[in-house]
């Protein structure tokens, strides 16, 4: 089954070898299938999943696979904002495409997101990072992180002799990804479990 290999960083032809049928029909009608396979080039375990689906007037057949594990690169946390998560999943595209210059301007673009969405009104990137930290909406460590997404964005982003690594863009890439994790999704889990812990 045609499922995508995170480390042949390719789409395989996957050997099946094992298969799990799952639904509750009072609660959830559509059946769902897990598949797990074995890559046919570097041999390592992937799981994937597959809906029922209708496919014509009477017929019904198996979707084509999502891959549950190693977690698809394109899962970003729904609380995640669209202004944000769209520069997310450019980045992620551009790393994708090893365009790596183009990955560090994405990933630094994710953060003017993060500082529209916070309302900075900041003209620039720097200014705005300041205002996030001062607010106190990210901290000290985040700052620092966001500072070199920063000056890495710019350096993606001109004709300079300096070039973006591959290595470097993957690590800038988690960086943006990490902040808006605790930005959007743990900070917001850490207040509703502090309202929690007011009320008992
Ligand atoms: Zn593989």
């Amino acid at each position: 089954m045609i499922i995508e290999c995170p480390y042949c960083e390719s789409k395989v032809d996957g050997e099946v070898k094992g298969e799990h049928e799952s639904y509750d029909p009072r609660e959830d009608p559509g059946p769902f299938k897990a598949v797990l396979l074995k890559c046919p080039v570097c041999n390592n375990a992937l799981l994937g999943g597959s809906d029922l689906e209708q496919t014509g007037p009477t017929s019904h057949g198996w979707s084509s696979l999502t891959r549950l594990w190693p977690q698809q690169e394109s899962h970003i946390p729904w609380e995640i904002p669209a202004i944000v998560r769209k520069s997310l999943v450019e980045a992620r595209t551009c790393f994708k495409a090893r365009a790596y210059s183009a990955c560090a301007v994405m990933s630094g673009r994710t953060l003017e997101g993060v500082c529209r969405h916070h309302s900075t009104n900041s003209n620039s990137l720097a200014h705005g990072l300041k205002k996030l930290q001062d607010t106190g909406i990210i901290d000290d460590r985040l700052y620092q992180w966001g500072e070199e997404l920063r000056k890495h964005r710019n350096i993606g982003a001109h004709a300079t002799e300096e070039n973006i690594s591959k290595d470097d863009a993957k690590d800038l890439l988690d960086f943006a990804l990490a902040i808006c994790d605790y930005v959007f999704v743990l900070n917001a889990r850490f207040n509703r479990f502090m309202e929690r812990k007011i009320k008992d």
